[in-house]
């Protein structure tokens, strides 16, 4: 990597206006290092750990070197994505003070970046902690993390929102942190399609309700084979024909590794014929099976006493006080 690869301050190098002031060896090695130098700025919703090693990769540095040139102490050990950084206050200050962006758009880019500004008198140490699977960061896309780190590296873990699984400029998605590559997307383009439709969904008032039923359905028929089997094998083959990584990741089977990613277009399908589901208690459920059935492109949903969907539809017509039953909303656009 060479000095153009990151684009450099437009004003002269400043130093932090805290004891940041970088005195290592590992500094003073570095052409670039005088901080504040160089801007990356951070992902939306990218892990923090993540956002501190490109940072060290612009500066060629290792994070740990780049830590303490920023005066922060750094304990234990981890890794992306099954370890992330957590920072004191006072170390939070000094990162702000080194990207020399304010702390509070710091912090909206970071959302585990937990900082304080009652705190400035605490030591400013980071240390790893540990991360359970499910809070654990997705690897970005790699061509938007490019552009974001001036060509420095193309790797960075993000949190995305549900609505953010697909890129849909560059075709790719991570929807599971055990995948440590993205899966190329142009094989299955409904993913795309579905991306924008999701967008349309979020107008709704009950967008974030119809999602997280609607995913937790279409991830039941998945693990139980029901009703779209076919469609979703077909589309898991041919993202596997068209990522031989999946078929090669450590332990966990593709079908697992890419069920979000696989289910998300009949997800969004379905979240939003329940959004736009008008809630009248007397309604037949029967009649709205087939109307959802028509929306998932299905002849029609033969489901028994059982299946999730059924369920739902039964008991939020029984209690229409549930979060599901808002007031009525005008269905168009959806
Ligand atoms: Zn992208």
């Amino acid at each position: 990597m060479t000095r153009t690869d990151v684009t450099a301050g437009d004003t002269a190098p400043a130093a932090p206006a805290q004891r940041g002031v970088p005195t290592t060896e590992a500094w003073l090695r570095t052409p670039s290092a005088a901080p504040g130098v160089l801007r990356v700025r951070p992902l939306a919703n990218e892990a923090t750990a993540s956002y501190v090693q490109r940072l060290a990769t612009a500066y060629q540095l290792t994070l740990p070197q780049l830590l303490d040139g920023a005066g922060i102490t750094l304990t234990g050990h981890g890794t992306l994505p099954t370890a992330e950084l957590q920072l004191s206050p006072a170390a939070c200050h000094h990162l702000a003070a080194l990207t020399r962006t304010p702390l509070p758009h710091l912090a909206r880019a970071l959302p585990r970046l937990a900082a304080s500004d009652d705190a400035h008198h605490t030591a400013a140490a980071a240390r790893w902690k540990r991360l359970e699977a499910e809070q654990q960061p997705v690897r970005a896309c790699t061509l938007c993390t490019r552009h974001r780190s001036h060509d420095a590296t193309d790797t960075a873990w993000v949190h995305p929102a549900p609505h953010r699984l697909v890129c849909p400029c560059h075709h790719q998605a991570a929807p599971d942190p055990r995948l440590t590559a993205t899966v190329r997307t142009w094989a299955a383009p409904e993913l795309a399609a579905a991306h924008h439709a999701h967008q349309r969904l979020l107008r709704h008032p009950r967008a974030a309700t119809a999602w997280t039923t609607a995913r937790a359905i279409t991830t039941r028929w998945y693990d139980h084979q029901q009703h779209l089997t076919h469609r979703w094998h077909t589309r898991l083959a041919r993202l596997c024909a068209a990522n031989p990584h999946l078929t090669t990741t450590g332990s966990a089977s593709p079908a697992l590794l890419t069920r979000d990613l696989v289910i998300y277009p009949e997800t969004v399908a379905l979240a939003r014929a329940l959004a736009t589901l008008p809630n009248r208690p007397h309604r037949d459920t029967g009649k709205a099976l087939n109307l959802i059935a028509h929306r998932l492109g299905l002849p029609h949903l033969a489901s028994n006493a059982t299946d999730p969907l059924r369920v739902f539809l039964t008991h939020t017509h029984h209690r229409p006080a549930t979060p599901h039953s808002e007031a009525p909303t005008e269905r168009s656009r959806l």
